[in-house]
């Protein structure tokens, strides 16, 4: 006599519910990046760094005395949000390469469907774009603090 058995079960990546479950994930991991990024933007516009005690210092610079690829930052993208481009760059040139890095990122991961997604993130994902922006970062480190800019 045969028994019954039930259905075999299907891998569990490839369950119903689980792309559902990964979607709202993204979603969620998305909304917290984008949340937090326009806190920083909004603070930023509101706050000068070079007048305000609430503008956080930077760890590296106040252990070693000199500057991280970071700093600036804050100085940059207040000018920047005020429409001072010089002075944006002057505050940190790596911006000039950071934020279209970021916002062919943000393109690419939040905006862009189907195939213009794909072709994107073909860049901005690439093994050799993010070695390329690790390499030119470490470089920007060292050149900043030799020329003092
Ligand atoms: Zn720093």
């Amino acid at each position: 006599m045969k028994r019954a058995s039930a259905p075999p079960l299907p891998p569990p990546n490839q369950t119903e519910g689980e792309g559902v479950v990964a979607k709202k994930n993204r979603r969620l991991r998305y909304g917290i990046v984008i949340a937090v990024g326009v806190a920083v933007v909004v603070f930023l516009f509101f706050t000068n760094p070079l007048e305000s005690q609430l503008a956080p210092k930077c760890f590296w610079k106040l252990a070693t005395g000199t500057d991280c690829p970071g700093c600036g930052f804050q100085r940059a993208l207040h000018a920047f949000l005020h429409g001072n481009f010089a002075d944006a760059a002057r505050y940190n040139f790596f911006l000039i390469l950071a934020l279209p890095y970021l916002f062919a990122v943000i393109l690419s991961d939040l905006v862009f469907r189907g195939e213009r997604r794909e072709r994107w993130q073909r860049f901005t994902h690439s093994r050799y774009t993010l070695w390329a922006y690790i390499i030119i970062y470490c470089v920007w480190w060292v050149v900043r603090n030799i020329l003092g800019i």
